[in-house]
């Protein structure tokens, strides 16, 4: 019989689980799950020893094994990739900033989006992570992290995968991050990517978790951004600019719009001009991101002088600009790129 696994539930459900035992029990088993980086029941040395070989028998612990790690040269970025019991992999990446440590981390296992530029979705969507899995992402950072004496202090969700069209594990696993006995993460503290589901851009207003949202542009008039991104013609760019603004209203955040620059092809300035029009009077930020060449696309990186006017562009016509930082470019740290060579290696190790 295949074993339950814990890792992922909640305290309640936990405590629904061992309901013949005393609660503090559960409460003891959350922490070491969560706060104490367990990987087996027998680390647990709070539980009776019988108690625990009790468990072994019964229960697993859902967590990653690291396949790969890889440093930036500069020491700021660590990639994992992490191999999930069925073989899944997916990757992780710790940035650390002068503001923290920040986590981004995969929602998915490939992506169904297409999206022209990008290295998760080649292969397609193998499947959703469940938010224990996402959790454990962040858990298996914040366990890195402690052996320094740090911790996970920003979340983004920028990742392999589209977050919004896995919402309810998203959600969980949200839910799951804010509360005490994990990593008590504020929502504010977050940053959820999508290349624009409108409905569910909805449905997370409804939900009232203030998290930062993160729109995904790249282009800006319909033509190109369907050439570029196929979900556009699914959800226009008037229906996700709509959202956006929607979503700066009702949780009083600023939307952040992402644009890849992507060398002579949405990166000169009448398409500067158009993204300046399309934006203007929104509570918005633009983040400039100059593409990270993808060896099975052909597309190329723009050139300095077209980053820095178009972003002199912006900034001069009342849009918010920054220039992303690219951080550990050499490790192959844009999404998806490190799992997608692995996959093409056939090295499933
Ligand atoms: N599906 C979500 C989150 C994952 S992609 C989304 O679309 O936002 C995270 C960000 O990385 C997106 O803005 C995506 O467009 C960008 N990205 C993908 N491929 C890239 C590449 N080759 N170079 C630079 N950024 C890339």
């Amino acid at each position: 019989m295949k074993k339950k696994n814990l890792f992922g539930l909640t305290l309640t459900e936990l405590e629904n689980e061992l309901a013949d035992l005393p609660k503090f029990r559960a409460k003891q088993i959350a922490a070491w799950l969560y706060r104490r980086g367990a990987k087996s029941f027998d680390e647990m040395s709070d539980l009776p020893k019988d108690l625990r070989a009790d468990f072994q028998t019964r229960y697993e612990i859902g967590t990653p094994e690291l396949i790969r790690q890889l440093d930036s040269a500069d020491g700021l970025t660590t990639k994992f990739l992490l191999k999930f019991s069925d073989g899944a992999a997916v990757e992780t990446v710790l940035m650390r900033h002068d503001y923290g440590n920040s986590v981004c981390i995969s929602s998915q296992v490939g992506c169904q989006m297409g999206c022209k530029f990008c290295a998760s979705t080649l292969k397609g969507l193998e499947r959703n992570l469940t938010a224990g899995e996402m959790l454990a992402e962040i858990i298996f950072v914040n366990d890195f992290l402690r052996g320094a004496n740090q911790k996970v202090d920003t979340l983004v969700v920028m990742g392999i995968g589209e977050p919004l069209t896995n919402f309810d594990n998203l959600l969980k696993m949200l839910r799951l991050l804010h509360e005490n006995y994990t990593l008590g993460l504020s929502y504010r503290k977050v940053t959820i990517s999508t290349c624009g589901i409108v409905p569910a851009i909805r449905q997370l207003i409804e939900e009232k978790i203030p998290v930062t949202l993160s729109i995904s542009l790249h282009a800006p008039n319909d033509k190109l951004r369907s050439e570029l991104m196929p979900i556009n013609s699914a959800f226009s760019l008037r229906e996700v600019l709509q959202a956006g603004e929607n979503y700066a209203l009702a949780t009083g955040r600023r939307v952040t719009y992402e644009y890849i620059l992507i060398g002579g092809v949405n990166d000169t300035e009448e398409h500067a001009r158009q993204l300046a029009k399309i934006l203007a009077g929104q509570l918005a930020n633009v983040n400039l991101i100059p593409l990270n060449p993808v060896d099975e696309r052909n597309f190329q990186p723009p050139s300095h002088n077209s980053i820095q006017k178009f972003f002199h562009y912006l900034n001069t016509h009342k849009i918010n600009a920054t220039i992303r930082k690219e951080m550990g470019a050499e490790i192959n740290a844009a999404c998806g790129q490190l799992r997608s060579k692995w996959q093409g290696a056939g090295d499933k190790g």
